[in-house]
């Protein structure tokens, strides 16, 4: 039976551009590709943009409580070569259960595209926790973004009105339109420097550091 991968990256790694490179290779063979994201992915609405100005429509927009084994998507299984998933952080827990069955259980490989972290530097979600869990193998998009200072990018730090924020909603999509917000990929020193320092716990922490120092 087939496998469920999960390749993961900071923001502004080249994700897409991985998805839709294989999405293309698959079709320029004549083998139907399933690519899937989340209603709650708004940028693009229902297609995939990449940042070189690739782009390819979306055969399943997922409504948030929707089943991937309802019967308008089951169809699309039957003579699918492979599925592929982007921003899959977005996606709710049973629906990356139903992706590891539909590997497992009608052998199409199934290869999820997302982010590991929040901007609060915590698990995304529920899916990616989920994700962690069942997938056969987890593997670092070997492209990641680098930091501003040169270092390996492991953050999303998100700004609001060109300064670093810790709280507020975990899901804002940078859509273009909402100007005021951006997402930064940040290394560890640069965003426990920038970002978590605003907190009380890194406050401790660097007073801390200031000691040993
Ligand atoms: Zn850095």
């Amino acid at each position: 039976m087939a496998d469920m991968v999960f390749k993961y990256s900071t923001i502004n790694s080249g994700k897409t551009i991985n998805i839709l490179q294989i999405a293309d290779s698959y079709e320029k063979n004549n083998f139907q590709v399933v690519l899937i994201k989340s209603i709650k992915d708004t940028k693009g609405k229902n297609k995939v943009l990449s940042s070189n100005n690739m782009e390819r429509k979306v055969d399943i927009v997922l409504r948030e409580d929707e089943s991937l084994l309802r019967d308008r998507n089951y169809k699309i299984y039957y003579t699918a070569k492979v599925i592929l998933v982007d921003e899959v952080e977005l996606l709710n827990q049973t629906q990356v259960k139903e992706l590891w069955m539909i590997a497992h259980l009608i052998n199409i490989p199934v290869i999820c595209y997302g982010l590991r972290s929040n901007f609060k530097g915590e698990i995304f979600s529920e899916a990616v926790s989920q994700i962690f869990a069942l997938a056969d193998s987890v593997e670092e998009i070997g492209s990641s973004s680098l930091c501003a200072c040169g270092k390996k990018a492991i953050f999303n730090a998100r700004k609001v009105n060109d300064k670093y924020k810790i709280d507020g909603p975990t899901i804002v999509i940078d859509d273009g339109k909402k100007k005021n917000v951006e997402y930064v990929p940040l290394c560890s020193d640069c965003y426990l420097k920038y970002v978590k320092i605003n907190s009380l716990e890194a406050e401790k922490l660097a007073k801390l550091v200031d000691k040993i120092k």
